[in-house]
């Protein structure tokens, strides 16, 4: 079966799908056009065209039907491969109802197709207007899109152009440096940067996310290994070893190998279990919340410390705090951003801060991005915080800098 990642050009006149056979892949043009033929009575008809953007032969793909139209190039194409493979296991993953019903659409449209090709040879207006319909649909574009975006992501990890920076968290006490938050960075060889908040969802949908967070925890133990070790005496940092914070998502959890991936790379790179923090959403908590308490006690019990992320925003109820092993709330940065201008806001930073208290949490306050947000914090009795006033995520050359540099701000 050929690859998702695959990369095909075909010259003009070249047949791309050919009707009745066996469809193993779909293809999305990237440049060129393609037309749809049907054959009738020795002859090709024309029943559409398809240009850059489109999808072709994705039929195959949801049914094990034979295709039931040839496409042609009409001009010299580039287009990227899709797998039934990778295709299959998106579909497996949807909801039975929905998959039930994209099969009773698709199993009308072919018949209704079946039966135009009897019709006469000229093809009904509809056949023409179907391209511009499907472009105009914001949900193909978005799938478009996010398979473009997958198939270069997976590519980007084969070709190590993702690289972690990290953020450093801050002791608002003593002004010294406590941690880091490990982010990650996509360096596309032609498009620059790609910020997390574009291919994370993408990877998470997709599965890669299990790839990506495996090799972001191995990133980030040799970095905090390397930084723990090359500590000037004289740097103003906390007494205790520097802590790496990394981000993990829901569908780490549903991997069954998580846990045994967590120990090995930790135990692998010599790395103490205490200087690793999991930041995970409250989602996660509440979505699947059995199988996060498996995996969460099990990296608890090896010392690992568990933050949840982005506290606040995500559900209305605190009972899950209790159910599990959590060190850590890091309130998120739109209490921070409006906490100066609405009481309601300051109230409620109050309140996060009160609560973590009394369940004997830790916390960090998260988007700090100027002296009053920390004085203030550090007035409400916040313990860490980190944001754009402090520093912003940066390489790991450019921490070593940091470190060496950094000097308490006067609050
Ligand atoms: P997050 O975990 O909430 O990370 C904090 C985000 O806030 C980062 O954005 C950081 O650069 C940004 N930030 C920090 N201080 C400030 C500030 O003062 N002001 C403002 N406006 N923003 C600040 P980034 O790096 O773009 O990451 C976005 C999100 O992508 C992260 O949000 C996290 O959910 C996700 N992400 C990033 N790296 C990873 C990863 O390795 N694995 C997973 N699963 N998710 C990741
Ligand atoms: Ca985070
Ligand atoms: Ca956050």
């Amino acid at each position: 079966m050929s690859s998702i990642t695959e990369k095909r050009k075909f010259k003009k006149g070249d047949f791309l799908i050919s009707e009745g056979e066996k469809g193993d892949s779909a293809y999305i043009i990237e440049r060129g056009s393609v037309e749809i033929l049907v054959a009738r009575e020795g002859q090709f008809i024309q029943i559409g065209t398809r240009g850059e953007g489109s999808i072709i032969g994705e039929m195959a793909m949801i049914d094990d039907q034979p295709r039931t139209a040839s496409v042609r190039a009409i001009e010299d194409c580039e287009v990227l491969e899709v797998s039934r493979e990778d295709f299959s296991r998106r579909i497996d993953a949807t909801d039975p109802i929905l998959r039930m019903v994209m099969k009773v659409i698709l199993t009308r449209y072919r018949d209704m197709l079946s039966r135009s090709k009897l019709m006469v040879k000229n093809p009904p207006p509809s056949f023409i207007k179907a391209e511009e319909i499907e472009k105009s649909d914001s949900v193909t574009d978005v799938a478009v899109n996010t398979l473009k975006v997958y198939n270069e992501l997976k590519e980007a990890l084969k070709n190590s152009e993702l690289e972690l920076f990290y953020q450093p968290i801050i002791d608002l006490t003593s002004g010294k440096i406590a941690g880091f938050e490990a982010l990650a960075r996509w360096f596309h060889p032609q498009k620059g940067m790609i910020s997390p908040g574009i291919f994370i969802p993408v990877a998470e949908e997709s599965g890669l996310i299990v790839e990506i967070s495996r090799w972001a925890l191995n990133e980030a133990c040799i970095a905090i290994n390397k930084i723990n070790k090359n500590i000037n005496p004289n740097s103003c940092v906390t007494n205790k070893p520097l802590f790496i914070s990394v981000n993990f998502s829901v569908f780490d959890f549903s991997d069954k190998d998580f846990f045994s991936q967590v120990k090995n790379i930790i135990t692998k790179n010599n790395t103490k279990a205490e200087n690793i923090h999991l930041e995970i959403t409250e989602s996660l908590l509440v979505e699947q919340p059995e199988l996060a308490k498996d995996g969460l006690e099990k990296c608890h019990d090896l010392g690992i410390k568990v933050s949840i992320d982005d506290f606040g925003t995500g559900y209305s109820s605190l009972s899950y705090l209790h159910f599990f092993p959590i060190t850590t709330l890091k309130i998120d940065q739109s209490f921070i951003r409006s906490m100066l201008a609405q009481e309601n806001s300051y109230q409620l930073v109050k309140s996060i801060i009160f609560l973590a208290k009394n369940l004997n949490m830790r916390l960090i306050a998260e988007g700090i991005e100027d002296k009053k947000e920390a004085q203030a914090l550090r007035n409400m009795g916040c313990e860490k915080c980190q944001g754009f006033w402090f520093a912003k995520p940066q390489s790991l050359n450019e921490i070593f800098e940091f470190i060496e540099n950094w000097q308490p701000p006067k609050l």
